[in-house]
């Protein structure tokens, strides 16, 4: 993609009955960190007590030494990668949240997803005397859970999660055990892996692989797991609905090397890309990727098309958070501090640009503005995923309906408005064609406009009003 207007909102690691397990969620953390880089957090426990960090920033810079790490004592731990959705970027706001409720019982949650009645039961809590320490409706989950008249903290989650509707990946550390939770529908991914005798959670595979650990299975959508001394238990309280995974996982967020909702991501990407070349072929001598994210798309689009594949553009990775824009107006500075391209590959060619996704398409015409002046012969942009027409309300930052570049304008307006001399997109049957999982278990709400569950109508106007 190469607009970065599209933020998954969190990361998700914990792990049960490991030493140093603190270590081992902030390598889980590193690894995850795509889905979230505005602020990071551990809590880990001892048995008895909590040790917490969290603080703004990527893992690295919050996590910043072995002593740091070294404080966060025990071998159970969560960890956190946050981009916010709801909520504001504060420090308030940084998960895990932790919560010491009825009696002094130690809880802290981590969440990757967004609930979609949190405006009502937040305002339903304070009537009842709730004191809120964030913005965030991942609190919401563990109020209800301090309400709930359930003895046992498996209990009183599962009351509390009849309660919310919308996307919810979970995880939550007591004193003594960890727990993990999938909301029925199962839109964000969450993983259970072995590490020797330890259990592993996490949004993604790639942070079991950094760990050495082995994935056994998907958590899965309504599933509830508690983890402690006396091994794992799973539960389910929910009821069954048609699932709704997210299919912009396969085609953006996640790790080409991860596995989710139990398929390879780069088997999937790839395959997003042969269907591409089928349903939209163009006569070019090259293809070339929006590095890195349409990488794999790209790998396919050239397998199937025949077209070679070439590194027609190369991506800065060494752009900091703080990057201080110069006084100096320099045209497009914006997409040539991240992109440049290759002359030397594009002079007198006519090429194939292959993107994951296009979004506001403001970026993206720059793009093609320096391919031109790169000297190629003509550019033909090809999109992996259909257009996005409506936002998103379960979990991902996206723009406003009416800054959607596809939901006000025509494929062909927006060929013109980028300047290619021909666009095409994949369509919603042809991707969802790809996966190995049947077709009715995803959401495509942001291509199709039809959401798979009810949304609060004051959370869509708070989600448009947040960007
Ligand atoms: S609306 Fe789009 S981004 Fe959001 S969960 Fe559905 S498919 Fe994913």
């Amino acid at each position: 993609m190469i607009e970065e207007l599209l933020h998954e909102n969190c990361g998700l690691f914990a792990i049960y009955g490991a030493k140093k397990a603190a270590e081992l969620t902030y390598l889980g953390l590193y690894a995850l960190q795509h889905r979230g880089q505005e602020a990071s957090g551990i809590v880990s426990s001892d048995g008895h007590k909590f040790c917490q960090l969290k603080g703004m920033g990527q893992v690295n810079d919050v996590f910043a030494s072995k002593e740091v790490l070294a404080g966060l004592k025990g071998q159970m731990a969560i960890g956190h990668n946050r981009y916010s959705t709801t909520g504001s970027s504060s420090v308030a706001n940084i998960q895990p949240i932790q919560i010491s409720y009825r009696g002094n019982r130690l809880l802290a949650v981590g969440h990757n997803g967004n609930l979609t009645n949190s405006t009502s039961l937040r305002k339903k809590l304070e009537k009842e005397g709730s004191i809120f320490q964030t913005t965030t409706d991942s609190e919401i989950i563990l109020h209800l859970i301090a309400h709930s008249k359930k003895e046992k903290i498996e209990e009183s989650l599962a009351d509390a999660l009849t309660k919310v509707t919308g996307a919810y990946s979970l995880v939550f550390i007591t004193p003594d055990s960890i727990l993990a939770a999938r909301d029925p529908y199962g839109w964000r991914p969450l993983a259970l892996g072995r590490l020797n005798d330890a259990w592993v959670v996490a949004s993604e595979t790639c942070a079991f692989d950094i760990i050495g650990a082995r994935y056994q299975r998907d958590v899965q959508p309504g599933e509830i797991l508690l983890i402690n001394k006396k091994g794992l238990k799973s539960f389910y309280t929910s009821k069954k609905v048609k699932h709704a995974f997210c299919i912009f996982e396969f085609i953006y967020f996640a790790r080409p090397d991860s596995m989710i909702f139990g398929e390879n991501v780069d088997k999937v990407r790839r395959r997003l890309g042969h269907q591409l070349a089928k349903e939209k072929p163009a006569d070019a001598d090259i293809v070339i990727a929006v590095p890195d994210s349409s990488n794999t798309h790209t790998l396919g689009y050239s397998e199937q098309s025949g077209i070679k594949f070439e590194v027609g553009m190369i991506r800065n990775h060494y752009i900091g958070r703080t990057f201080i824009h110069p006084e100096q107006k320099i045209r497009d500075l914006d997409a040539r501090i991240k992109y440049n391209p290759v002359k030397g590959v594009l002079k007198g060619k006519k090429i194939v640009i292959v993107d994951d996704s296009i979004v506001r398409g403001t970026t993206s015409r720059k793009l093609v503005g320096m391919l031109r002046n790169a000297g190629t012969k003509e550019v033909h942009f090809r999109v992996s995923s259909p257009p996005i027409i409506s936002p998103c309300f379960y979990g991902i930052d996206m723009p406003t309906k009416e800054e959607l570049i596809a939901s006000t304008k025509s494929v062909e307006q927006i060929r013109r408005y980028l300047g290619v001399d021909s666009l095409g997109y994949l369509s919603i049957e042809g991707m969802l064609s790809m996966p190995s999982l049947p077709r009715e278990n995803f959401c495509v709400a942001c291509f199709s406009g039809k959401y798979p569950s009810k949304i609060e109508n004051d959370i869509g106007k708070f989600a448009l009003e947040l960007k």
